[in-house]
């Protein structure tokens, strides 16, 4: 039996997946891929005769399946995903039928694109003292929320929000952070198609406009909303770390970026 890889291929920039999983893509058998977000060009690293699959079509137990069967055949077989393979994936119902059948599993890291789309706009996720936390999250769709991680309830906390699968949401997410203390002139970020060439677009706004902004920009899907305090801090000025040490600073700087005040 051979080794089953569940590998990230990074935001879509054929050159964002890492060396580990481009050594892993040349020494494939077989290769199963995610159709729509994953750029086919990540398949230039396949060795000839390699066995390339789009799992576009597949059920759950189909994905399962194939890479049990191609693991029957192949030393090396890929599973190449969007991103990072931990997040908003199946990596665990994939796994378990491979844990059963006694098959080895590894795991190989992506450039999230909650990373790619910071890059993408020039921005932190973490300003000292003003928020070190970033909590990757989700509009409640047919996936339903753990209550406990209802936007309403994690939005309080006023720190970095990267909202994945959330777009179509836009108004929602919006109105929620409104309600639960931000800011309507708190700033977003939205990233569509973060680093693929040619596609990228970079929407800024606030919580008041963002809605309308990407309904007129036409983006419906594959983006990242990101809200944050930290937003636009390099046009900030008084904010620079040489401040972090003045007695007045949490006083004068809580709740900045429009977060709640706690
Ligand atoms: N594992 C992936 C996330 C998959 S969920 C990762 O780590 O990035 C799919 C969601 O990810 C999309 O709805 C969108 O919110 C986000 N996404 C994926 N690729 C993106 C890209 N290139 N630019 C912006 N958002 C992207």
């Amino acid at each position: 039996m051979g080794k089953v890889w569940f590998v990230g291929a990074g935001p879509g920039a054929p050159d964002l997946i890492t060396v580990r999983g481009i050594r892993l893509l040349a020494e494939a058998g077989a290769i199963l891929y995610t159709g729509s977000l994953v750029a086919e060009t990540a398949l230039q690293w396949a060795p000839e005769g390699c066995e390339i699959a789009d799992s576009k079509s597949m059920e759950l137990a189909q994905v399962s399946d194939w890479l049990l069967t191609r693991a029957a055949r192949h030393e090396t077989v890929i599973r190449l995903q969007t991103g990072d393979p931990t997040l908003y994936g199946v990596f665990a119902e994939l796994a378990r039928p491979l844990d059963a059948a006694g098959v080895e599993v590894g795991l190989v890291p992506g450039v999230s694109s909650a990373m790619a789309s910071a890059a993408s706009a020039g921005e932190c996720l973490t300003l000292p003292e003003v928020t070190q936390t970033v909590i990757f999250t989700r509009h409640a769709e047919r996936t339903p929320m753990p209550e406990r991680e209802s936007l309403a309830a994690l939005a309080v906390h006023g720190c970095t929000l990267c909202i994945f699968l959330s777009i179509e949401r836009i108004d929602q997410v919006a109105e929620t952070l409104v309600d639960a203390g931000w800011a309507d002139t708190a700033p977003v970020v939205v990233v569509h198609k973060a680093t693929w060439p040619g596609e990228e677009l970079v929407l800024r706004g606030t919580l008041a406009d963002i809605a309308t902004r990407c309904r007129e920009a036409g983006i419906v899907r594959q983006a990242m909303i990101l809200v944050s305090p930290a937003l636009g801090a390099r046009e900030r000025e008084s904010e620079a770390t040489s401040k972090l040490y003045d007695p007045g600073f949490e006083r004068r700087f809580r709740g900045k970026g429009g977060a709640p005040a706690s």
